[in-house]
């Protein structure tokens, strides 16, 4: 099968041809055959191992093909010049039956021109929690690359200490960052930026062609993809970790998935990426970070844009964000969004901050708790009763005296996850993996494919740490 080469034939300049270069002893562990048919990739490459395969033979037309992009990004506020593919390459693009076309990534081949002293791979570790979130959010509504296949490998990588190497394929509608118009943008090639926005507009954003300003109108299009976005994140409980601006997908995607969590008991200020001493990606900044890149997009465009433009499309965030967050969140409580489907969600939200619950096993318990009785047995979920009894009268009324009163439980279950990737079960799940027992892994996946469904209430696989420990994720991957 030939992929397409939009990019790197339209862009040549922006990439580097690079052969993969897979580990040793490279076994196929999963498939997304659901996402592959879509894509109607051959049967051959799972099979018959037709696509390990052609990613060992150098001379194969998928390795010929694969191409590594250059990029920038503001990492943790600073600029930085020298990022890239550096152990990912684009293998190609594939029409998706429902999705347009799609980005083939492989990630962990080996070392490309953007590389620097890195070794271009990746770990098992690191792979599968990315394999596990990307499907996670997918199915629970929130926009976000997939996950293609994974390969494990015999080959030990170097990190924090030595660790098994891995390989997968992710899809996204493209593969291009807020970094790329930043990377072209400051070094003054400004031909190569007005290639790349022209190549993002005609393919990815064709709606904006029509504006008086085609590029206000994309930057304006990213803000509120992104904005909406952020907004399932703070819904959902949802940490990135590092929102570093090449980290941050055009498309409105979650996007290059590393210490990412869900968080466990509710802190507004979660962080879980050990390197990130400020807390400059703390759950609660999340929507705060989000503008500030989009800020460092804008800045791209100012040649191209008058301020009023730049301003305009920025100013669009916060209500947009507040918007989805408001509607999103009330639809999850049964709500109505207006001021006091507002007040009930934010003391809602307190009540689990001060009294330490777990934030999604809280919002279950709440859809499937009985709006009749008074008081509600959910009563006892909290150390603070009275608190919760005298929330429960008011939240009870709200929901029976309005217009969302007749929204069902199934309705309502259907909005709150049973179970979430949560970060024990990631690292149970890793353990098994290292170790070449990926059947549990398998199951894994199939229960995130249906996060709502009531198999999973108290399943193991949905149930929080034991203990509530604090979390702490290595970001070398
Ligand atoms: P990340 O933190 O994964 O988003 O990566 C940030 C930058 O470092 C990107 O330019 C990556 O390509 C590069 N990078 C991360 N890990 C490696 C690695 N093991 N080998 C080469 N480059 C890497
Ligand atoms: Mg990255």
């Amino acid at each position: 099968m030939t992929l397409a080469r939009r990019y790197a034939d339209t862009l040549p300049d922006l990439v580097s041809q690079v052969v993969p270069q897979p580990l040793q002893g490279m076994r196929l562990r999963l498939v997304n055959q659901e996402l592959a048919d879509a894509l109607s990739l051959p049967q051959s490459w799972w099979q018959k191992d037709g696509l390990l395969a052609a990613l060992q033979d150098p001379n194969s037309a998928l390795s010929r093909n694969a191409v590594a992009q250059k990029y920038g990004g503001h990492q943790f506020g600073h600029w930085n010049p020298f990022l890239g593919d550096g152990r990912g390459l684009l293998l190609g693009e594939a029409q998706h039956a429902e999705h347009g076309w799609q980005d083939l990534h492989l990630k962990g081949a080996g070392q490309t021109p953007y590389s620097r002293h890195a070794d271009g791979r990746a770990v098992l570790r690191s792979t599968l929690r990315e394999y596990l979130g990307q499907e996670a959010l997918h199915h629970l509504g929130i926009p976000t690359s997939r996950s293609l296949c994974l390969f494990s490998s015999t080959d030990t990588v170097y990190r924090e200490q030595p660790e098994p190497g891995a390989m997968m394929i992710r899809t996204a509608p493209s593969h291009i960052r807020f970094g790329h118009f930043e990377y072209y943008f400051n070094t003054q090639n400004t031909d190569a930026l007005k290639r790349l926005v022209t190549f993002t507009l005609h393919n990815h954003f064709p709606e904006c062609l029509q504006a008086e300003n085609p590029w206000a109108a994309l930057l304006l299009a990213i803000t509120l993809r992104t904005a909406r976005l952020v907004a399932h994140w703070q819904v959902h409980g949802f940490v990135h970790g590092v929102m570093n601006t090449d980290n941050m997908s055009v498309h409105g995607i979650t996007f290059d998935y590393g210490p990412y969590a869900f968080m466990d008991t509710f802190t507004s200020s979660a962080v879980f990426n050990h390197s990130d001493h400020e807390g400059r990606y703390a759950f609660d900044r999340q929507p705060g970070i989000a503008l500030w890149n989009l800020n460092a997009l804008a800045h791209a465009f100012s040649d191209e844009c008058t301020i009023e433009e730049l301003r305009d499309a920025l100013s669009r965030f916060e209500p947009v964000f507040l918007e989805q967050y408001h509607r999103l969140m009330t639809d999850r409580m049964g709500l109505e969004t207006n001021d006091t489907g507002i007040r009930l969600m934010q003391d809602w939200l307190s009540m689990l901050a001060t009294q330490q619950r777990d934030y999604t096993g809280s919002f279950r318990l709440l859809a499937l708790a009985d709006l009749t009785l008074s008081p509600s047995p959910l009563r006892d979920h909290f150390p603070d009763r009275d608190t919760f009894d005298a929330w429960w009268e008011d939240y009870r009324n709200a929901r029976l005296h309005s217009e969302t009163a007749s929204i069902s439980q199934a309705s309502l279950r259907q909005k709150n996850p049973a179970i979430i990737p949560r970060t024990h079960q990631l690292s149970a799940l890793i353990s098994q993996a290292e170790a070449g027992e990926w059947s549990t892994v398998e199951e894994y996946i199939d229960a995130l494919a249906s996060p709502f469904d009531t198999r999973w209430d108290d399943h193991p696989f949905s149930r929080p740490p034991a203990t509530p420990a604090s979390v702490s994720l290595s970001c070398s991957s």
